[in-house]
């Protein structure tokens, strides 16, 4: 069977180079005479693979010195707990921009450990675009200030980076992590999950500045305890060795190509092909605002859900695969992440093309 193209928002496909290394080493990785997913995390044969990971992670992102890098596990679900438990002090206040579904969750379960607030929200407008905030927005005493930098159901993304002074500013990066060039001195804690653009499911990254870490509360678990992960070199219990093995594999391809800028460069021709279309025509309606696009979550809608399911059906026979929308959304979706080829956004457009020429709308 040929690979499809699969435009699956999370997990989500992986580069081609990434997969045939992974499949060369499945069986005996190195000298080590074993697969990495039969390696004790305290075995001289995996400590290089987790050190490569994090160097070349931090050489790819230039994550300076005073910034802890660790792998984790529960998702970036689980992070929405760990934000307010190692940041918002007993009687402190977090502000929340929402700006979609996870940050909506996000601000949610903030709720449940104090004073969360929500400074700014699209929902009124169907989450069309990003609300611009800036520091005169921040409550007085806030302990951070919480966003999520690519709404992967939506299709937006922060076009700037709020300027927050010295309270600091946490990120959800999972859909667009190393996507491009991201300035991580404005931030205070980037957290992404593995499974959009990094690795296969079951790894979170949180990059956080090292100042922020020792401040997390008594009842705070030991396992969200960024301190604790930090001190053991993320491997206070077993890590998700395999896939921190695969994001290194992954961080490793990138480099090898150029790095973000060049990551960069690729994802926004591809992301051109198919906004350019969608603006050069009506059959399709792109809801989102232009200015807020998401360059790896790509929206659209025919404006009939009966054409929209065909739509969907049509194209996973046709080899696109995972182009329906979210499922509290509906319409279409086209996840384009680093992994996908600029041919399968072609063979996207094409197929919208005749699509739209043999379904005239009524
Ligand atoms: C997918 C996603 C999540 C949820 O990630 P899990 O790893 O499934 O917990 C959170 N935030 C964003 C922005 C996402 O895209």
């Amino acid at each position: 069977m040929e690979r499809v193209y699969n435009f699956s928002a999370g997990p989500s496909m992986l580069p081609l180079p990434v997969l045939e290394r992974a499949a060369a080493e499945m069986v005996c990785y190195g000298t080590s005479g074993m697969s990495v997913a039969e390696m004790s995390h305290r075995s001289p044969d995996f400590e290089p693979i987790i050190l490569k990971a994090e160097a070349d992670l931090r050489k790819l992102m230039n994550i300076p010195d005073d910034y802890a890098v660790l792998f984790l596990q529960g998702g970036a679900s689980t992070q929405f707990a760990a934000v307010p438990l190692n940041l918002l002090p007993e009687g402190g206040k977090a502000d929340y921009v929402v700006s979609g579904q996870f940050s909506g969750k996000a601000f949610t379960e903030a709720q449940k450990f104090g004073d969360a607030a929500c400074i700014a929200t699209s929902k009124p407008d169907g989450f069309r675009y990003v609300p611009h905030v800036t520091r005169g927005d921040l409550r007085e005493g806030t302990s951070y200030l919480h966003i999520c930098f690519n709404n992967t159901i939506y299709g937006t993304k922060y076009n700037y980076i709020p300027d927050t002074g010295d309270v600091p500013l946490v990120a959800d990066m999972s859909s667009c992590i190393i996507s491009e060039p991201v300035d991580v001195t404005k931030f205070g804690v980037i957290y992404a999950g593995a499974q959009k653009n990094m690795a296969p499911a079951g790894m979170t990254l949180v990059i956080v500045r090292k100042d922020l870490l020792g401040r997390s509360r008594p009842v705070c678990p030991t396992m969200l305890d960024w301190k604790t992960m930090a001190d053991n070199g993320s491997m206070y219990n077993t890590p998700p060795c395999y896939t921190i093995y695969m994001a290194g594999l992954v961080y490793e391809w990138i480099l090898s190509i150029g790095g973000l800028e060049e990551m960069k460069r690729r994802n926004e021709k591809k992301a051109a092909l198919l906004y350019d279309y969608l603006d050069s025509q009506n059959y399709y309606i792109a809801p989102v605002m232009k200015e807020h696009r998401s360059m790896m979550n790509v929206t659209f809608v025919t404006g009939d859900a009966d054409l929209d399911k065909k739509f969907a059906a049509e194209s996973t026979a046709a080899g696109l695969k995972n182009l329906k929308g979210h499922r509290s959304v509906g319409g279409m979706r086209a996840s384009i992440y680093n992994a996908m080829p600029y041919e399968g956004v072609e063979k996207l457009v094409a197929f919208m093309e005749d699509f739209a020429r043999k379904n005239p709308k009524a």
